[in-house]
Protein backbone atom coordinates (compact mmCIF):
# COMPACT_ATOMS: atom_id res chain seq x y z
CA UNK A 1 0.00 0.00 0.00
CA UNK A 2 1.54 3.36 -0.84
CA UNK A 3 1.24 6.55 1.59
CA UNK A 4 -1.67 8.65 0.39
CA UNK A 5 -3.52 12.08 0.56
CA UNK A 6 -7.03 11.98 -0.18
CA UNK A 7 -7.03 15.07 -1.53
CA UNK A 8 -3.96 14.74 -3.70
CA UNK A 9 -4.68 14.03 -7.73
CA UNK A 10 -1.49 12.46 -8.35
CA UNK A 11 -2.27 10.01 -5.48
CA UNK A 12 -5.84 9.36 -7.58
CA UNK A 13 -3.81 8.73 -10.77
CA UNK A 14 -1.11 6.52 -9.22
CA UNK A 15 -4.51 4.79 -7.87
CA UNK A 16 -5.97 4.28 -11.13
CA UNK A 17 -8.58 6.15 -9.79
CA UNK A 18 -8.53 9.32 -12.06
CA UNK A 19 -8.05 9.29 -15.32
CA UNK A 20 -4.12 9.87 -17.04
CA UNK A 21 -2.26 8.72 -19.82
CA UNK A 22 0.68 7.03 -18.39
CA UNK A 23 3.61 6.06 -20.32
CA UNK A 24 5.57 4.11 -17.65
CA UNK A 25 5.50 2.78 -14.08
CA UNK A 26 6.85 0.55 -12.05
CA UNK A 27 6.95 -0.26 -8.15
CA UNK A 28 7.81 2.64 -6.71
CA UNK A 29 6.95 5.26 -9.17
CA UNK A 30 4.45 6.36 -12.50
CA UNK A 31 5.04 8.63 -15.35
CA UNK A 32 2.00 10.16 -17.05
CA UNK A 33 1.32 12.63 -19.46
CA UNK A 34 1.52 16.94 -18.25
CA UNK A 35 -2.34 18.01 -19.58
CA UNK A 36 -0.80 21.40 -20.18
CA UNK A 37 2.31 20.37 -22.51
CA UNK A 38 4.80 22.73 -22.70
CA UNK A 39 6.24 20.71 -26.02
CA UNK A 40 5.26 17.22 -27.45
CA UNK A 41 5.36 14.80 -25.37
CA UNK A 42 5.90 16.55 -21.63
CA UNK A 43 5.62 13.83 -18.71
CA UNK A 44 5.22 13.75 -15.01
CA UNK A 45 7.39 11.21 -12.91
CA UNK A 46 5.81 10.54 -10.06
CA UNK A 47 6.39 8.18 -6.73
CA UNK A 48 3.38 6.21 -6.17
CA UNK A 49 3.75 7.81 -2.54
CA UNK A 50 2.58 10.91 -1.66
CA UNK A 51 5.30 13.20 -0.75
CA UNK A 52 4.73 17.37 -1.06
CA UNK A 53 7.99 18.10 -2.64
CA UNK A 54 11.64 18.10 -3.04
CA UNK A 55 12.21 18.77 1.06
CA UNK A 56 10.09 15.40 2.27
CA UNK A 57 11.06 13.05 -0.93
CA UNK A 58 12.89 10.36 0.89
CA UNK A 59 16.48 9.66 -0.67
CA UNK A 60 15.45 5.93 -1.80
CA UNK A 61 11.80 7.88 -3.53
CA UNK A 62 13.78 10.73 -4.98
CA UNK A 63 16.27 7.79 -6.46
CA UNK A 64 13.33 5.61 -7.94
CA UNK A 65 11.63 9.13 -10.05
CA UNK A 66 15.12 10.07 -11.10
CA UNK A 67 15.93 6.90 -12.92
CA UNK A 68 12.51 6.61 -14.19
CA UNK A 69 12.87 10.15 -15.67
CA UNK A 70 16.15 8.62 -17.09
CA UNK A 71 14.29 5.51 -18.42
CA UNK A 72 11.24 7.51 -20.16
CA UNK A 73 13.94 9.99 -21.73
CA UNK A 74 15.67 7.01 -23.48
CA UNK A 75 11.98 6.07 -24.58
CA UNK A 76 11.26 9.23 -25.80
CA UNK A 77 14.95 9.74 -27.59
CA UNK A 78 13.28 6.62 -29.56
CA UNK A 79 10.09 6.72 -30.15
CA UNK A 80 9.25 11.13 -30.54
CA UNK A 81 12.98 11.89 -31.63
CA UNK A 82 13.43 15.11 -29.74
CA UNK A 83 16.49 17.16 -30.09
CA UNK A 84 17.11 17.71 -26.02
CA UNK A 85 15.75 17.64 -22.67
CA UNK A 86 15.06 19.31 -19.72
CA UNK A 87 14.31 17.94 -16.11
CA UNK A 88 12.38 20.36 -14.30
CA UNK A 89 10.99 20.29 -10.48
CA UNK A 90 9.32 23.22 -8.70
CA UNK A 91 9.72 22.78 -5.09
CA UNK A 92 6.81 25.68 -3.62
CA UNK A 93 4.85 28.06 -4.60
CA UNK A 94 7.89 30.20 -4.84
CA UNK A 95 9.21 28.14 -7.64
CA UNK A 96 5.74 27.85 -9.55
CA UNK A 97 4.80 24.33 -7.98
CA UNK A 98 0.81 23.92 -8.45
CA UNK A 99 0.86 20.58 -7.16
CA UNK A 100 1.76 19.44 -4.11
CA UNK A 101 2.95 15.90 -4.88
CA UNK A 102 6.07 15.37 -5.55
CA UNK A 103 7.20 14.86 -9.44
CA UNK A 104 10.07 15.45 -12.05
CA UNK A 105 8.42 17.14 -15.26
CA UNK A 106 10.53 15.30 -18.18
CA UNK A 107 10.31 17.88 -21.69
CA UNK A 108 11.54 16.52 -24.66
CA UNK A 109 12.91 19.84 -26.35
CA UNK A 110 12.83 20.62 -30.31
CA UNK A 111 15.15 22.48 -32.11
CA UNK A 112 13.16 26.09 -32.27
CA UNK A 113 10.59 25.33 -29.44
CA UNK A 114 9.21 28.05 -28.39
CA UNK A 115 11.09 28.08 -24.76
CA UNK A 116 12.63 30.37 -23.24
CA UNK A 117 15.51 29.73 -20.60
CA UNK A 118 13.42 30.91 -17.04
CA UNK A 119 16.48 33.66 -15.92
CA UNK A 120 18.22 36.19 -17.37
CA UNK A 121 22.20 35.18 -17.29
CA UNK A 122 23.94 38.33 -15.85
CA UNK A 123 27.55 38.01 -14.37
CA UNK A 124 28.12 38.53 -10.76
CA UNK A 125 30.70 39.66 -8.52
CA UNK A 126 33.00 36.58 -7.56
CA UNK A 127 33.30 38.22 -3.95
CA UNK A 128 29.40 37.70 -3.81
CA UNK A 129 29.02 34.11 -4.94
CA UNK A 130 32.63 33.30 -2.56
CA UNK A 131 30.28 34.83 0.33
CA UNK A 132 27.44 33.14 -0.68
CA UNK A 133 29.48 30.01 -1.17
CA UNK A 134 30.78 30.09 2.52
CA UNK A 135 27.33 30.74 3.77
CA UNK A 136 25.69 27.79 2.63
CA UNK A 137 28.55 25.28 3.48
CA UNK A 138 27.70 26.53 7.06
CA UNK A 139 30.38 29.68 7.30
CA UNK A 140 34.04 28.01 6.97
CA UNK A 141 36.09 27.69 4.05
CA UNK A 142 35.91 24.85 2.26
P1 LIG B 1 4.07 22.07 -11.16
O1 LIG B 1 3.48 23.40 -11.56
O2 LIG B 1 5.54 21.96 -11.30
O3 LIG B 1 3.59 21.69 -9.76
O4 LIG B 1 3.50 21.03 -12.20
C1 LIG B 1 2.22 20.50 -12.13
C2 LIG B 1 1.88 20.03 -13.51
O5 LIG B 1 0.82 19.10 -13.39
C3 LIG B 1 1.39 21.13 -14.44
O6 LIG B 1 2.24 21.20 -15.58
C4 LIG B 1 -0.02 20.71 -14.81
O7 LIG B 1 -0.32 20.95 -16.17
C5 LIG B 1 0.00 19.23 -14.51
N1 LIG B 1 -1.26 18.63 -14.15
C6 LIG B 1 -2.15 19.06 -13.21
N2 LIG B 1 -3.18 18.22 -13.11
C7 LIG B 1 -2.95 17.22 -13.99
C8 LIG B 1 -3.65 16.03 -14.37
N3 LIG B 1 -4.83 15.71 -13.81
N4 LIG B 1 -3.11 15.24 -15.31
C9 LIG B 1 -1.93 15.56 -15.89
N5 LIG B 1 -1.21 16.65 -15.58
C10 LIG B 1 -1.72 17.48 -14.65
ZN1 LIG C 1 -0.32 12.68 -3.68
Amino acid sequence: MSARDPNCIFCAIAAGEAPAEIIDSDEHTVTLLDINPATKGHALVIPRDHTEDLMSISEEDLCHTAVAAQRVARRMEETLEPDGFNLINACRVAAWQTVFHFHIHVVPRYEGDPLKLPWIPRGADMDEIASIAATIRGGGEG
